[in-house]
């Protein structure tokens, strides 16, 4: 069952604070037996990093269904994009927070690839994102230049400085991750699936 995944990712944090804030995390975590200090490489998928923690003696706590071992858990710290499901590198729409309409940038299930004349500006807005912390796309509905980090994406793409990927992990609990978003002290968004 080594294929499924779980991630939490903050979507506040700031890439100065992501690396102190991913340290207290760690640290709750290993109090709570989630996970261990000792790392390894083992199953771990994530592109940016090639090895995470070791689940600890109170794994199952956090799944609501402990019914396979999981794989160490990957601690993803910079600014980055973070897909679920397949692992499409584009969302399948944007929402303007502006004037609330939706930009579709994958016409399912008429197409199953980003109309890349639609993703442009996206792409752009994330790449200055990553690069300076700032970055916008334009609303082809309301013309207004609306931060990147702003904008509401389609499940299974989320914008932040600090993710947790579960590797192999069974669904998360529900009061696990309230708890979790608790201690980040800001909004996350969930991703699962299998990769
Ligand atoms: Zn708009």
């Amino acid at each position: 069952m080594g294929d499924f995944f779980q991630r939490i990712v903050d979507v506040e944090v700031t890439q100065e604070e992501a690396g102190p804030l991913a340290e207290r995390m760690v640290d709750w975590l290993v109090a709570e037996g989630v996970i261990t200090r000792e790392m390894s490489g083992d199953a771990v998928y994530s592109l940016t990093v090639d090895e995470g923690h070791v689940p600890g003696p109170n794994w199952a706590r956090a799944v609501s269904d402990p019914s396979w071992e999981p794989a160490p858990v990957a601690v993803v710290v910079g600014r980055d994009y973070h897909v679920g499901g397949q692992g499409e590198d584009e969302a399948e729409w944007a929402n303007c927070p502006r004037c609330d309409t939706k930009t579709v940038i994958i016409d399912y299930p008429e197409s199953f690839e980003a109309d890349d004349e639609v993703w442009q500006p996206f792409e752009d807005g994330i790449a200055a994102w990553k690069e300076t912390g700032e970055g916008s796309a334009v609303c082809s509905a309301c013309g207004v230049p609306v931060p990147i980090t702003e904008w509401e994406w389609s499940w299974g793409f989320a914008l932040g400085a600090l993710a947790f990927d579960f590797w192999g992990w069974p669904p998360l609990d529900d009061s696990f991750v309230a708890e979790f978003g608790k201690q980040l002290g800001h909004r996350t968004d969930e991703h699962s699936g299998k990769f």
